[in-house]
C-alpha cells in the first residue's frame, strides 16, 4: 500500500470510524494506528509491510493463527454451496456435525446446543435460559446471579449486568439486573474467605437465584487473573445441593487457552450451560454457541409457550459452522494440545523470569497465557502499559496492554521461534519503558 493510500484510510478511519474500547479524542489526535491490510500465521503485517507478531491473537481468537490452510479452505468450500440458511425448522449439515462434535469434546452431560453470534450472546442465552427453566419449573422467584468480583462476559446489557470491571459497568449501573457479587480466591490467603463468602451467597440467596456465573480458572479481562480450581468444585457442590444453575463461561478460557480443551478440567467438573466463542472459529468468523444438559434441555419441553423464543438472525450460520468443524478437527488431527504444552512451559519461565525487572511488581502463567504487572497505577485506565506497546510496536509486536497489565496469549501453534522472538521483544520494552520511565541508565 503506497504511503497515499495508507495516509487517506487513516483520515477516513479518524473521521467515521468510531473504535471498540477507545477514548476518541485521544485516538483521532495522537495515535497513529497500525494499518493491518493482510495476516498470516502468527503475524499481522502493515501497509508499509512490517510484519508484528500477533502477541494477543487478534483479541483471543486465533487459536489456530492467521489463515490456517485449512480454515481457509473450509470457508472457501462452504461459500460456494450454501452462505447461508434461517435455523428455525431447517436443518443443515454444517450446524449438525459441529453441534455432534462439540458434545464429544464437551465436558460430561453436555448434550445440546444452541448457537449465537459472540461471547456476549453465548452467556445472554446462558443467562436467558437459566431464567426461563426456573420460571416454567415453578420456581419464578429464581431471577438473580451470582457472579465474580472482576467478571468479564461480555457487552450486552444483560451480561454487563454480571461484569465486575467497573469501568465498563459505570455508565449503565442503573439499569442493570442485580448480581450477587463473590470475590475469587487469587491468594492462598485469602482463599478461605472466598469459599466462606461463594458458601453464604448461594446458601443465603438460594431461592432467589437463577445461577452462579464464573469464567472458570482465569478471568482475561481482569488482566489475565487467576484462581485457585478448587474454587469451581466448590461452586459445583453449592449447586447441587441448592439446585442452582452453574455456568462456565469458557469464550476466553476454552479451546486449550489454559492447557487443556476447557478451563473447568482443572478442577474436573462440568456445569450446566457452557459458553463459548473466540477460539471456536479459530478466530475467522463471529458464532458462538451454549451447551446444555438433558435436565435444562428437558424444561423447555411440553406446550409451544415452554419453547425457547430466541434466535439470532445468523444463528447455526453455514459458514461458521463449516470453519468451527475445522477447528475441531484441527485440533485433533494436529494434536494441537499437546504440542501447546512445551510452548506453554516456556511462556511460563519467560515470565518466571521476568519478576525481577524493574518496573515489574509481579508475574504470572497459566497453559498459554503470560501476564505480568506493572508497577504504579493499576486498572484498565492505568497508561503505563501503552508505553510498554509503543516500545513492542518498534520491536515488531502487536502487545495491546489492559492498563498496566502487559500480557501475551499468542496463538496455540505459533512457531517456536516467533514465540522465542515474542518473549525478548516483551523483555526489551519492558525494559526499555522502564529505563525511559527512570530517565537513566
Ligand atoms: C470476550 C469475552 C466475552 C464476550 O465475547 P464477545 O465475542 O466479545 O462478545 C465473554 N466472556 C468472556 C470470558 C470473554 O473473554
Amino acid at each position: 500500500m503506497s504511503a497515499e493510500e495508507r495516509s487517506r484510510i487513516v483520515a477516513l478511519d479518524k473521521r467515521r470510524v468510531w473504535h471498540p474500547y477507545t477514548a476518541m479524542d485521544h485516538y483521532r489526535d495522537a495515535v497513529d494506528p497500525l494499518v493491518i491490510v493482510r495476516a498470516a500465521g502468527s503475524r499481522l503485517f502493515d501497509a508499509d509491510g512490517r510484519g508484528y507478531i500477533d502477541a494477543n491473537a487478534s483479541w483471543w481468537t486465533c487459536a489456530l493463527g492467521h489463515g490456517h490452510p485449512r480454515l481457509v479452505d473450509a470457508l472457501r468450500r462452504q461459500s460456494e454451496v450454501l452462505c447461508h440458511t434461517a435455523l428455525a425448522g431447517i436443518a443443515h449439515a454444517g450446524a449438525a456435525e459441529l453441534a455432534d462434535a462439540l458434545c464429544a469434546v464437551a465436558p460430561g452431560g453436555l448434550e445440546h446446543v444452541f448457537f449465537s453470534d459472540d461471547g456476549s450472546t453465548a452467556v445472554e442465552v446462558a443467562m436467558k435460559l437459566a431464567l426461563q427453566f426456573w420460571s416454567q419449573s415453578g420456581r419464578s422467584q429464581r431471577t438473580r446471579f451470582v457472579a465474580l468480583e472482576d467478571a468479564f462476559h461480555g457487552e450486552t446489557l444483560g451480561v454487563t449486568a454480571l461484569g465486575g470491571v467497573e469501568v465498563f459497568r459505570r455508565p449503565f449501573a442503573g439499569v442493570l439486573l442485580d448480581a450477587v457479587r463473590v470475590p475469587p480466591p487469587r491468594e492462598p490467603a485469602t482463599a478461605p474467605k472466598a469459599f466462606d463468602a461463594l458458601a453464604r451467597a448461594v446458601e443465603e440467596h438460594a431461592e432467589t437465584l437463577a445461577a452462579v456465573v464464573v469464567e472458570p480458572v482465569v478471568q482475561g479481562a481482569a488482566g489475565m487473573r487467576t484462581y485457585d480450581p478448587a474454587f469451581l468444585r466448590a461452586a459445583r457442590e453449592l449447586c447441587d445441593r441448592f439446585d442452582v444453575l452453574l455456568v462456565f463461561d469458557e469464550v476466553f478460557a476454552g479451546y486449550g487457552r489454559t492447557g487443556p480443551m476447557w478451563a473447568g478440567e482443572h478442577a474436573g467438573v462440568a456445569p450446566d450451560l457452557l459458553c463459548t466463542a473466540k477460539g471456536f472459529t479459530g478466530g475467522m468468523l463471529p458464532m458462538a454457541a451454549t451447551l446444555a444438559t438433558d435436565r435444562v434441555f428437558e424444561g423447555f419441553l411440553g406446550d409451544a409457550d415452554r419453547a425457547f423464543y430466541y434466535g439470532h438472525t445468523f444463528c447455526g450460520n453455514p459458514l461458521g459452522a463449516a470453519v468451527a468443524l475445522e477447528v475441531l478437527r484441527v485440533f485433533e488431527d494436529e494434536r494441537v494440545l499437546e504440542r501447546a504444552r512445551p510452548r506453554a512451559a516456556r511462556i511460563a519461565r519467560a515470565f518466571a523470569e521476568m519478576a525481577t525487572l524493574p518496573g515489574v511488581e509481579s508475574t504470572r502463567s497459566l497453559g498459554m497465557i503470560g501476564a505480568l504487572d506493572l508497577a504504579g497505577d493499576a486498572g484498565y485506565l492505568a497508561r503505563a502499559g501503552w508505553r510498554v506497546y509503543d516500545e513492542a510496536r518498534r520491536r515488531g509486536a502487536y502487545l495491546r496492554p489492559m492498563g498496566n497489565v502487559v500480557y501475551v496469549t499468542p496463538s496455540l501453534n505459533i512457531p517456536d521461534d516467533d514465540l522465542e522472538e515474542l518473549l525478548a521483544i516483551v523483555r526489551e520494552s519492558v525494559e526499555a519503558a522502564a529505563a525511559a520511565e527512570g530517565g537513566s541508565p
